[in-house]
């Protein structure tokens, strides 16, 4: 089927489309604005009763005011769940976008009622702070209080606190929002066999899989074309949002662009720097396979186009029923509880699988609220990297409904744990697949897509961090960025990961421009490469331990955010303050790469 008439009737996935009514009916639902109108009352009440008296609350009375400032984070957080999911799946309905806004400028209302909690905690003197942590009535809070005071230095007064989040609605969330809505409306011209066609990012992209070189040539150059007649606002929005963060990071007085989101992560730059450094060390190995993957398509040398070809031709394409049973099946293999919990997924609709217009770009599974249930977005186009998606984002559902019981504060891990079960899900799938498959030549295939996938995720997200590193302090000392600038960074950023074996034409230095994380969570990209060679660690123990591994995983899922991402990993063995850590994972992806040269020798 052509891509461009896969995409009217939904692809292989055709009908397999989320049920949001879990949360509400409609856009319209009266409870929308009741909910809201509740939670901002409930907000109103609390304030008039805590509002400069936090210093003097009990143990006992700072846990009942959690657990009133839970249940109305529940009640605000659902209209707020539902607006996001309604427009990823159609961003192109007016009154999606509008009920976004509307949500957003709500919950900023609530959030500013509210934002004197956090900061009469915050600024609590120490000891006073650490008897209440330490208090037995607040076992179950410890995290969450303890984790909020880390950032004691860079909160602002209470009035500057709510400057800031009313503008965010004008301003960062904004823009956010506009780059969202201007990439899924872009429409690529792919003209191949004679025929043209418009297709959306989501389907380009995909061509650039393809077996056939030509297409997958023409897939690059109609991206490279469709964001250079875009370039203009979209560059625009990156510009924007990046000195929107350095002026963020100045009064918040975060020392580099990049201390935000570590403390976020809960991770030191040390740790942080040891993973890039241990990963840049290594970029001779991306050049080693690329090399290998040349001789396999009989080229001299690979172009950017030709990075994601595949090696072979048959067992490509994946229905959407194969890619469920294969990664149920996986994952039953590894835990019936876990398998359990994903047939609820599907059963349950809580899935949108199939390709449509306007539809958010990528993948993604949204938490929402402990009382309901994750979404799980995808694009599914049949080939085996969709299959890897989809047991990625099913690993995020599982790790979110697992957590659930923790509550709202501590469901969620920060970015550098939240890579964990997905990643951990896609290899359980890959290697299923390795194991059913009896064709060498499938099986090579397979072994390259998971080492192709494995590079994405490890190198090249740290070539997207040292990018991102480059991007914020240069706007910082050169004033706003030429879109020539950005693309030399870019280039610059991702060279040496492929030294010879990649030939980067200058077309590629446009491809910053669709890379959603830059806009809507900056570094966040290392949090995959954390995320990918922890899981590796991890699968190690598991070939180790065997079954005995299976309930101490299960209890690190379980935990969420409930400690630190080093001390929750310390409980399964692993020492992430170890400098030589990631090494260990870096090795068995060397091995990957030896077993690919082994069976290709053949
Ligand atoms: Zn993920």
């Amino acid at each position: 089927m052509a891509a461009a008439e896969a995409a009217q009737t939904g692809g292989l996935a055709a009908g397999v489309c989320w049920d949001l009514s879990d949360l509400y009916a409609s856009p319209d639902d009266p409870r929308i604005e009741a909910d809201l109108a509740q939670a901002q009352a409930a907000a109103q009440r609390f304030a008039e009763r805590h509002r400069g008296g936090v210093a003097r609350l009990s143990a006992d009375a700072l846990a009942l005011a959690l657990t009133e400032l839970e249940a109305l984070g529940e009640l605000a957080g659902r209209p707020a769940s539902y607006a996001q999911l309604l427009f990823a799946a159609d961003t192109s309905v007016p009154r999606h976008g509008a009920l976004l806004q509307r949500v957003q400028e709500r919950a900023s209302e609530i959030r500013n009622t509210l934002v004197f909690f956090e900061l009469e905690w915050v600024g609590l003197d120490d000891a006073v702070a650490r008897a209440l942590i330490e208090a037995p009535a607040l076992a179950t809070r410890r995290h969450f209080l303890e984790s909020m005071r880390r950032y004691r230095p860079h909160v602002l007064a209470e009035n500057e606190e709510q400057l800031i989040e009313d503008l965010a609605n004008t301003g960062r969330r904004a823009f956010s929002r506009l780059f969202d809505e201007l990439v899924a409306a872009l429409r690529f011209q792919v003209t191949h066999a004679g025929e043209t066609r418009e297709l959306g990012e989501e389907e380009v992209l995909a061509h650039l899989y393809a077996p056939d070189r030509e297409l997958r040539r023409e897939a690059a150059r109609a991206l490279t074309q469709g964001l250079r007649s875009n370039a203009r606002p979209l560059a625009f929005i990156f510009n924007t949002l990046v000195q929107d963060k350095a002026v963020d990071d100045r009064l918040r007085r975060f020392e580099t662009p990049w201390a935000s989101r570590h403390l976020a992560n809960e991770i030191d730059a040390a740790s942080v720097d040891a993973l890039l450094a241990a990963c840049t060390a290594r970029y001779p190995l991306v050049a080693r396979y690329y090399r290998l993957k040349a001789r396999l398509l009989g080229l001299p040398r690979l172009e950017d186009f030709d990075r994601y070809a595949p090696i072979a031709e048959k067992g490509n394409t994946r229905s959407w029923d194969e890619a469920r049973a294969s990664v149920e099946a996986a994952y039953r293999d590894f835990s019936p509880e876990l398998a359990d919990v994903t047939s609820a997924f599907f059963r349950r609709r809580w899935i949108d699988a199939e390709l449509r217009e306007g539809k958010r770009g990528g993948a993604f599974c949204a938490s929402t609220l402990p009382s309901v249930h994750p979404y799980v977005l995808l694009n599914y186009t049949g080939n085996q990297r969709d299959v890897m998606t989809l047991a990625h984002e099913l690993g995020h559902g599982v790790h979110q409904s697992l957590a659930a019981p923790r509550g709202l504060f501590e469901q969620d891990t920060p970015l550098t744990l939240a890579e964990t079960a997905s990643v951990f899900g896609e290899m359980l799938v890959f290697r299923r697949l390795l194991r059913e498959e009896s064709d060498p030549e499938v099986r090579l295939a397979l072994l390259c897509g998971k080492i192709e996938d494995a590079f994405a995720t490890v190198f090249r997200q740290v070539a997207m961090t040292r990018f991102e590193q480059t991007l914020h302090a240069a706007r910082r000392a050169e004033g706003e960025l030429a879109i020539p600038r950005v693309n030399e960074l870019w280039l610059e950023a991702n060279r040496p990961m492929f030294g010879d074996s990649v030939a980067l034409s200058d077309d590629y230095g446009w491809w910053w421009l669709y890379i959603p994380h830059f806009v809507h969570s900056p570094f966040y990209c290392y949090a995959y490469a954390f995320g990918e060679l922890l899981v590796l660690a991890l699968l190690r123990r598991y070939d180790e331990e065997g079954a005995a591994f299976v309930p101490r995983y299960l209890e690190l899922l379980r935990a969420g955010g409930s400690d630190t991402p080093e001390r929750l990993l310390s409980r399964v063995g692993l020492e992430i303050g170890d400098p030589g850590f990631w090494d260990g994972g870096l090795s068995l992806l060397e091995g990957l790469v030896a077993q690919a040269e082994a069976l290709a020798g053949d």
